[in-house]
């Protein structure tokens, strides 16, 4: 059953054709007029009322569509979630860096959905996985301990804004005090005065621009010079020496649990998550900043980007498997190498998704599939593949529930 899917034009998104998204949706629909000069950020696939997927043939919603087949999900997403799919899927094409965010574990999640339902749209938490689609640069948990403080060392403007008495405490801390030290530093920082941190932000940028290469490099002053440019006096433009800083290759993977601060800055990538909206906003953003919220569910564990890095396993020789820890959803990378005219998808006991990123194929001998065709398979049901264009290798995304 192919999927009509929902473009979110969020003004981060790349443009035009520029935008993975934009291109997918073209090439799968010929009647999509592309806009060049809109921002096409993400293609939503599932059943989040903020951008619901329809059946392509159907007068109906997927959401409608499940309803009324609720077997096709499998017998253990029925008894687990209900008659819902539990996840969102996505693709993201990323202009420009988004909010410095953190998403709530479950129950926290309740607790700010009963609180600021406004704000806080539903009552879940939302574990996500990144799959990197071309070179996708993000921020991404808390920096090891001695990179922020080598950081703090050279970065006085830095200092400035945390304050000196608290940096020094920070400096001197060992394993056993660190993270409370970061804590008040981080909070320090988030809660500085604007007018200070648009002084030092412009002190620091006027300082690297006169300094030589190795020192730019060190401080990451182009990164710096293009959030500034984005997210002027922006304190998130700081973040970057507090968090992991990273460009993930093709098919590189970040998990991110509850409560793990993050920003995807440039890039495509798939994206996979629980079915839930609920994003808590510190910086880069001129959405609503939930500071107090956020510094108070931060995890502030300080690791290189390995720890957060996330290895698939090989399932056969054209299918690797994403299986974070979490029931609401794991992502199969299918790759059929050029010359391969054909491939049997491994059977999975629950309800998914899957979208075409390159190339064409017919499935079950009947309908044709582009690059950008999004399909809903029920649960256990087997699908073939017939290659179509066996010149470059056949790439697919399949998300399904991890039951
Ligand atoms: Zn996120």
């Amino acid at each position: 059953m192919e999927l009509q899917c929902k473009i979110q034009t969020y003004d981060w998104g790349r443009y035009g054709i520029d935008s993975t998204v934009a291109t997918l949706v073209k090439s799968a629909n010929s009647e999509f007029t592309l806009d060049e000069k809109r921002p096409y950020a993400e293609l939503w696939m599932g059943t989040h009322p903020n951008g619901p997927s329809y059946m392509k043939d159907l007068d109906m919603t997927l959401e409608q569509y499940i309803k009324e087949n609720s077997n096709f999900l499998g017998k253990d997403v029925k008894k687990i979630f209900g008659e819902h799919l539990p996840f969102l899927f996505k693709v993201l094409s990323v202009n420009k860096a988004l909010s410095i965010q953190a998403h709530p574990n479950k129950e926290k999640a309740k607790e700010l959905h009963q609180q600021y339902p406004t704000i806080y749209k539903d009552a879940n938490y939302k574990p996500e996985l990144a799959i990197a689609l071309t070179p996708f640069e993000v921020l991404c948990g808390f920096r090891p301990v001695r990179e922020i403080k080598e950081f703090l060392k050279v970065l006085p403007e830095l200092r400035v804004v945390i304050g000196e008495d608290k940096v020094l405490k920070f400096m001197a801390t060992d394993e056993a005090t660190t993270n409370r030290a970061l804590k008040t530093c981080f909070h320090s920082l988030m809660t500085c005065d604007a007018g200070l941190i648009e002084l030092q932000l412009r002190k620091l940028l006027d300082r690297l621009s006169n300094s030589d290469e190795s020192l730019r490099q060190s401080l990451h002053a182009s990164l710096l010079e293009r959030l500034h440019i984005d997210y002027p006096a922006d304190v998130g433009c700081f973040g970057i020496y507090f968090f992991n800083y990273v460009t993930m290759q093709p098919g590189e993977a970040i998990y991110l649990g509850p409560n793990e601060p993050h920003a995807y800055l440039s890039g495509d990538c798939i994206e996979c998550m629980a079915c839930s909206d609920n994003v808590v906003r510190a910086g880069l953003t001129s959405k609503l900043k939930d500071v107090p919220t956020l510094m108070e569910m931060l995890t502030y564990n300080c690791e290189p980007i390995s720890a957060k890095r996330f290895q698939p396993t090989r399932e056969d020789d054209c299918t690797e498997l994403f299986r974070p820890p979490v029931l609401d959803f794991a992502v199969a990378k299918i790759t059929i190498p050029p010359g391969r005219s054909s491939y049997n998808i491994i059977p999975r006991s629950t309800a998914s998704i899957l979208i075409i990123i390159n190339g064409k194929g017919e499935i079950s001998s009947s309908k044709v599939l582009y690059r950008g065709s999004v399909i809903f398979i029920p649960g256990n049901e087997k699908i073939g593949i017939k290659v179509l264009c066996g010149c470059h290798p056949m790439l697919m995304f399949q998300a399904f529930v991890n039951v």
